[in-house]
């Protein structure tokens, strides 16, 4: 079987694997994309959409497979299982997932042993740290998608209120990919200037730490917003995918609030979520040991709580 390299593969072709796989072909990032699906026909279709377009990009190989097309991919991108119903969170999926992750991690590493796994699904956390335990692979090559989605949208939201341009917006979200996820607004700035002194100067005269808290309560709800209209969320999750992935390929050693094995940090310890993190070709470098207030700190504890109180019901 001839590889083309940069190869992706993607277990999952439902929205987000699919959205995924238009914005990676658009990206010109990878040389090889294969859509694998436990509804085969699903995968077969996807790959003939996205085929059809072949003359719009640079050249790119895309194919439906089952899991022995993984074979010599440098990132496999999981996406499968179920997704939230409207009022559902997130961790409600977590029995129901990592069923699925038994079957689907096993599979992949039988024929990439030397891929960096990257895990989307929800709870990503969890199931980021079922696929490390599962695979046996390097904490480094075990990655989620972490909060690199809610940081977008908390970067976005800030941006819209102060009026700049979100990329010079350097705030964090981190913790858990979910309802106890937490702003880290004691190193949030805008162009250098941190929030608490941007914010005064800035002469919008608004009441500043009203409308940042209504900007993270917005953050946090906004997956439930956007599954209520239109069922499911796909276009900045597919957009922060082909993010990591470029940051992985083109070994950019870029920070990203990625989710990865955290141990020895504020008393948290053994569990998988998102802290800023230098990602490059070997996937997680490490993660940043930022300085937080005793606020945050607390914050950050009780979401890493959250999250070990659902892994140690499930049977790894
Ligand atoms: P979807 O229902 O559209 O697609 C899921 C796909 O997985 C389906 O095509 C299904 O056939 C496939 N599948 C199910 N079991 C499988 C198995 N064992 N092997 C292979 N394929 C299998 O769902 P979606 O909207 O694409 O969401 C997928 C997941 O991504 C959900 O868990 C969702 O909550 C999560 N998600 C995560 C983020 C994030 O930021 N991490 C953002 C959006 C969605």
């Amino acid at each position: 079987m001839e590889i083309l390299k940069p190869k992706i593969a993607i277990i999952g072709c439902g929205n987000v694997g699919s959205t995924f796989a238009y914005s990676l072909m658009i990206s010109g990032l990878a040389r090889e994309i294969v859509l694998i699906d436990a509804n085969p026909e699903k995968a077969k279709g996807e790959c003939m959409d996205l085929n059809h377009g072949a003359s719009f990009v640079h050249p790119v190989k895309i194919c439906a497979s089952g899991y022995e097309g993984s074979e010599g991919a440098d990132i496999v991108v999981i996406t499968a299982g179920a997704k939230q119903k409207p009022g559902q969170t997130r961790l409600d999926l977590a029995e129901t997932n990592a069923k699925i992750f038994k079957d689907i991690v096993p599979n992949v590493t039988k024929h990439t042993k030397d891929a960096i796994l990257l895990v989307v699904t929800n709870p990503m956390d969890i199931l980021t740290y079922v696929t490390l335990k599962i695979s046996g692979f390097p904490v480094g090559r075990v990655l989620g998608s972490g909060t690199v989605l809610d940081t977008s949208r908390f970067r976005y939201m800030i941006s819209e209120h102060c009026k700049v341009d979100p990329r010079n917006v350097h705030a964090y979200i981190i913790g858990e990919h979910g309802d106890s996820e937490l702003p880290v607004w004691s190193n949030a700035s805008i162009g250098g200037m941190l929030l608490n002194k941007y914010c005064p100067a800035c002469n919008k005269s608004c009441d500043y730490s009203k409308v940042l808290g209504g900007i993270f309560e917005e953050v946090k709800n906004a997956a439930y917003k956007i599954i209520e209209t239109k069922g499911a969320t796909y276009y900045a999750i597919g957009l922060a995918l082909t993010r990591i992935v470029e940051a992985i390929l083109r070994d950019e050693n870029s920070v990203l609030p990625v989710s990865t094995f955290i141990n020895d940090y504020y008393g948290i310890g053994d569990i998988c979520l998102s802290i800023p993190s230098i990602v490059n070709k070997g996937g997680v470098q490490k993660f940043l040991r930022l300085e937080l207030s005793d606020l945050e700190q607390r914050q950050l504890r009780e979401s890493a709580k959250t999250l070990k109180g659902i892994i140690s019901k499930l049977k790894i």
